[in-house]
C-alpha cells in the first residue's frame, strides 16, 4: 500500500508546490487507486508518478474550497481519455454533486463511465470487500470531513505441505480453512486451522483529515492510525492566526498525532509562506511534540506496512 502526495500546498498553485491532492495505492487483489482531494493542476502530478488514472476507483472530497477541488472535472474527463471505464464513487459534502454535474454539464463533457455520488454525513461511507472508510465533520470554514480507511484482517499463510501431508485436496477446503474453520475430512479426520494456517494479518489504518482546526473529531479518526495525514498550514507561535482561518499548526498537528497514540504523522497542505527550505524547521516543530513526524512535499511517496500483531 503506497502513499502518493500530489500536491501539498494551501490556497494557490506555487511553481515549486501544487494544490492539495493525495493518492492511495491499494495493494493485491485490488491494485486500484483511491484519491482523497484534487486541486487544480492534480492531472499533471499524476502524470509525473507511475500511477495510473484508469484506475482510479474512488475519489473523496474533504471539502469543496477550490484548492481541493478544481482539479475535479479534468481529472474525471482524462479519465475516460486513458481508457478509465468502470464506474467510479465519489464521495464529498453536500454540494459535491452540483459542483461537479454542472461543470460537466456546461462544458459538455461526455463520460465512458458512471459516477455515484455520495454526499457524506457522520459514519461509514464506504464499504468493500477488504476496506472501510468513516467520515467525521471536521472544524474549517465550510464543511470538512476527514476520512480513516480501516482494512480488514488478512487470514493467515497456510501450511500447504502440512494439509497435503493430512490428505487435505486443494480447493474450496482449503478456503474454508483459511477463514479459520476446522475441517473434517471425508474418513473422519478433523483438521484445525490453528494447526495449519499461520496468525491473521492484522489490516492497517490511515486516516487522512482534511482542513482543519485541532478537534475532537480529528482526534477520534486519527485513533491508532499507522499513519495519519494532517494539514499544517501555519508554523508554530502561529495558532492564533491558524483559528481564524480554520487551519492547524506543526505543533498542533503533532499533538493530535501523539494523542491520538497515532504510529506516523505526514503533514501537508503548507501555507505559501513557506518554501521547501523551510520544511526541515516544519518537521522539526513537530518533532518537539512527536518524534515520527514528517512534512511531505510534492510526489514524496511511501510505502504504508501492515502493522506487527
Ligand atoms: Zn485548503
Ligand atoms: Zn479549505
Amino acid at each position: 500500500m503506497e502513499l502518493w502526495f500530489l500536491g501539498t500546498g494551501a490556497g494557490r498553485p506555487m511553481k515549486h508546490r501544487n494544490v492539495t491532492s493525495i493518492a492511495l495505492k491499494l495493494p493485491d487483489p485490488d491494485c486500484s487507486l483511491w484519491m482523497f482531494d484534487a486541486g487544480e493542476g492534480t492531472q499533471h502530478q499524476l502524470m509525473r508518478t507511475p500511477l495510473k488514472l484508469n484506475k482510479l476507483e474512488a475519489l473523496f472530497v474533504t471539502h469543496l474550497h477550490g484548492d481541493h477541488t478544481y482539479g475535479i472535472p479534468g481529472l474525471l474527463s482524462t479519465r475516460s481519455y486513458v481508457g478509465g471505464n468502470t464506474p467510479l464513487q465519489l464521495f464529498g459534502p453536500p454540494g459535491i454533486r452540483e459542483m461537479i454535474e454542472t461543470a460537466l454539464t456546461l462544458s459538455s463533457s461526455r463520460l465512458d463511465y458512471e459516477i455515484t455520488y455520495h454526499e457524506v454525513s457522520e459514519g461509514i461511507v464506504y464499504k468493500t470487500e477488504r476496506y472501510t472508510v468513516e467520515a467525521l465533520p471536521l472544524e474549517h470554514r465550510v464543511p470538512c470531513f476527514g476520512y480513516r480507511i480501516t482494512e480488514c484482517e488478512s487470514p493467515g499463510k497456510l501450511n500447504v505441505e502440512r494439509l497435503q501431508q493430512l490428505g487435505v485436496p486443494s480447493g474450496p477446503l482449503f478456503g474454508r480453512i483459511k477463514k479459520g474453520e476446522d475441517v473434517t475430512l471425508p474418513d473422519g479426520t478433523v483438521v484445525r486451522a490453528a494447526d495449519v494456517a499461520g496468525k491473521p494479518q492484522c489490516g492497517r489504518i490511515i486516516t487522512i483529515a482534511g482542513d482543519t482546526k485541532p478537534c475532537d473529531n480529528a482526534l477520534r479518526l486519527a485513533q491508532n492510525a499507522d499513519l495519519l495525514v494532517h494539514e499544517a498550514t501555519f508554523a508554530a507561535g502561529q495558532e492564533e492566526k491558524a483559528h481564524l482561518y480554520g487551519h492547524s499548526t506543526t505543533i498542533e498537528a503533532a499533538t493530535t498525532a501523539r494523542d491520538a497514540n497515532a504510529k506516523r504523522l505526514i503533514m501537508t497542505h503548507f501555507s505559501t509562506r513557506f518554501v521547501d527550505e523551510d520544511l526541515a524547521g516544519l518537521e522539526e516543530e513537530a518533532r518537539t511534540i512527536f518524534p515520527e513526524s514528517y512534512a511531505a512535499h510534492d510526489l514524496y511517496h511511501t510505502e504504508i506496512p501492515r502493522p506487527r500483531g
